[in-house]
């Protein structure tokens, strides 16, 4: 079988697919002051999806996650997941939410097939979750985490961003969450975005630091599991669940990129911070346009560089992630 694979020799089995720009919440780093309309609201219909994933997916692409925006605004949701989970090929189908009404829809989501789910969560304490969120709704999304795990969805991991001056005291409730539960918390070093720089300057916190403080209190390194994400998973014996960390700013962080994404406009993105898209919308309207489209992606892929430029403060295109699909 033809893969997709770049110059670099890497091979991409994970697409992070954007269904929609649009969030229902406002959280301080990506859209403070709620999401606006960037452009007309025309999201890829689930026809067009379906023709996207299966060519991905006979260019060995496996596992898919949904993602935005927030993917559950979309009243087709169901649909989606139903149809990507059913495409042939596609072994694994996660998607990351802000867990808004996850308590009564984790089994919904768990029968049209997902079956792994990251959820958002910066804080335990609910006022600090409100005032990152704009929503006081941190029980409601503990709730949905329990209803998912009920539901049969694994793994769960949760999202939280490390945020100096909002969550760097929370380390320990962090801590006990995983002592007790099963759950992988993914803490993810914040990105500076076209939108953010303020933002950033004021509260980004080095993921190496966390990392040094976990190995000094006995968690240690896992090996890399196949398809996995860019997480350096760690474990310790006495607790249940584990730790991954996201470190984009670390020095080998796209030596491992597995991924790539399309946005809710269907423009392939080859890096989360590259400078533009390239539309694949042209070549999703016909079933019988299939080989076409396998030969752009797989010429397109000649245009993955090996690293982004972050540490030169070049963000790319993105304005903030989601806009591009997080
Ligand atoms: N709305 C969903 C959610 O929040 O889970 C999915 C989309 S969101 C863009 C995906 C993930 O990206 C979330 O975990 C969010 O916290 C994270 N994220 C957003 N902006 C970020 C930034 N500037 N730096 C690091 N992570 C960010
Ligand atoms: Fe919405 Fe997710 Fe961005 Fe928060 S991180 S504003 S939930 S898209």
């Amino acid at each position: 079988m033809t893969v997709l694979e770049d110059p670099q020799g890497r091979r991409f089995p994970y697409l992070r697919l954007s269904v929609t720009d649009v969030c229902n919440f406002r959280c301080t780093y990506c859209l403070p002051d709620g999401w606006r309309p960037t452009g007309p609201m025309h999201f890829l219909s689930v026809p067009e999806i379906g023709r996207l994933v299966r060519a991905f997916a006979e260019l060995g692409t496996w596992k898919v996650r949904l993602t935005g925006g927030e993917p559950t605004v979309r009243k087709d949701i169901l649909e989606i997941a139903a149809m990507v989970s059913a495409t042939p090929g596609i072994r694994k189908l996660a998607m990351t939410t802000n867990g808004y009404h996850l308590p009564q829809r984790a089994a919904d989501y768990r029968a049209a097939g997902i079956d792994a789910l990251n959820v958002s969560i910066d804080s335990l304490d609910p006022k600090s979750f409100a005032r990152v969120t704009g929503h006081d709704r941190l029980d409601e999304v503990m709730a949905g985490v329990a209803a998912a795990r009920a539901a049969g969805i694994a793994p769960i991991k949760i999202n939280t961003v490390l945020l100096k001056g909002i969550n760097d005291g929370e380390l320990d409730a962090f801590l006990n969450l995983v002592r007790r539960e099963d759950l992988s918390i993914r803490f993810i070093e914040l990105m500076r975005t076209g939108d953010n720089a303020g933002y950033f300057a004021r509260h980004h916190l080095s993921a190496d630091d966390l990392r040094s403080q976990l190995i000094e209190q006995g968690w240690q390194v896992r090996p890399r599991a196949p398809g996995a994400g860019p997480a350096v998973e760690m474990s310790h014996p006495d607790y249940r669940g584990t730790i991954g960390l996201i470190a984009p700013y670390s020095k080998d962080f796209c030596k491992t990129c597995n991924r790539l994404r399309v946005t809710a406009r269907g423009e392939l993105q080859l890096c989360l911070f590259g400078d533009g898209g390239f539309d694949l919308r042209p070549l999703l309207q016909h079933e019988d346009q299939r080989e076409e489209l396998k030969a752009r992606l797989l010429a397109l892929l000649g245009h993955k560089k090996a690293s982004h430029a972050l540490h030169q403060n070049h963000t790319g295109r993105t304005p903030n992630l989601a806009f591009t699909g997080g």
